[in-house]
């Protein structure tokens, strides 16, 4: 008589997708604020998080940065760093009032979208920003033309913005949103406004978007899917919203691998792991770590691109290093 043989368990997989974590417009923001401590010494001022993670945020404040929610709170005359998500023009003067020494770390690609506003508001268009309500770029794109400018966050709010005149009509939206429901807005908006015109160029970045893919690519094989990122980052949020809609069968958004609950890996074979953009890599390598003494050793990375995008320091700093 022959024993039964004992059940295989299915092996774990690991699926990291690339591109994940730090995009072009975080590492200049990071790297700016440490060249200022570098240049000017402690207490550099920054603006809100300079990017929305909890890590990022605590190391630059252990090195003497002291964060603010309003320019009112640093001291006349003083040192402060605007955040990657941007300012509004009121704000640049309420610095300038001051006599503040400003160093503007805001995305050029965020840039580029309180650009189209002020075309669009020259030409007197109403403008849709597509874009989530309470978060600082937002707020900052809307401040460079607050008359022409409504904010369209939920299908409610599509359903009912007003414009005066539907053949003068323009939506843009925030950069770091879900390139799908931003078109699900879109569409709406479009329904009731045939005339609505399109962004002369995407305004969601290209590190949002591509991160999303990624993501996508592997999420239908996950059990689980862990997305490294803080609570307060929008483009975080929005991976573990597109990986559960891409099929993975569960996801979480942790900002450090202690956070992770060891009953989500009951009846879990397959774990994909991904960090959003303002996400350093350390930290995507300590959950790689906690997950190999669990059994998840072997990483298979998913490629959907290669990002070679780098932006050049704020100005105030090209010139003080020159
Ligand atoms: S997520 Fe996009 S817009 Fe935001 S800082 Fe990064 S590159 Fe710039």
């Amino acid at each position: 008589m022959s024993a039964a043989s004992p059940a295989t368990e299915p092996a774990k997989r690991l699926l990291l997708a690339k591109p994940r974590g730090y995009c072009a417009g975080v590492d200049r923001a990071v790297i700016a604020v440490e060249k200022a401590l570098e240049l000017h010494g402690p207490p550099v001022y920054v603006r809100k998080e300079i990017v929305h993670n909890r890590h990022v945020v605590e190391t630059l404040r252990e090195r003497g940065v002291i964060f603010v929610d309003e320019t009112s709170e640093v001291p006349e005359g003083e040192l402060v760093v605007f955040s990657a998500h941007g300012v509004s023009p009121a704000v640049h003067a309420e610095a300038a009032e001051r006599n503040l020494r400003t160093i503007d770390a805001t995305c050029p690609l965020v840039t580029k979208v309180h650009k189209e506003v002020n075309r669009f508001a020259k030409d007197d268009y109403d403008i849709l920003l597509i874009g989530h309500h309470g978060h600082e770029e937002v707020e900052g794109t809307s401040g460079e033309a607050p008359d022409h400018v409504q904010l369209v966050d939920t299908p409610d709010d599509a359903a009912s913005v007003q414009v005066r005149d539907p053949s003068k009509v323009v939506w843009l939206s925030q950069t770091t949103l879900s390139v799908d429901e931003t078109m699900e807005r879109v569409d709406q908006l479009r329904e009731r406004f045939p005339g609505l015109a399109d962004p002369p160029s995407d305004d969601i970045c290209y590190a949002t978007s591509n991160r999303q893919i990624a993501v996508k690519a592997m999420a239908a094989e996950c059990d689980l899917v862990l997305v490294v990122g803080s609570r307060n980052s929008s483009n975080s949020k929005r991976l573990v919203e597109v990986a559960l809609q891409a099929g993975a069968r569960d996801a979480h958004l942790i900002d450090f691998a202690r956070e992770v609950d060891e009953s989500w890996l009951d009846g879990v074979t397959t774990v994909g792991v991904t960090s959003g953009a303002s996400v350093p890599d350390v930290l995507v390598m300590d959950l790689l770590a906690w997950l190999a003494e669990r059994g998840w050793g072997q990483v298979e990375e998913v490629t959907t691109a290669n990002e070679k995008i780098a932006f050049a320091l704020p100005r105030e700093l090209r010139q003080a290093t020159k």
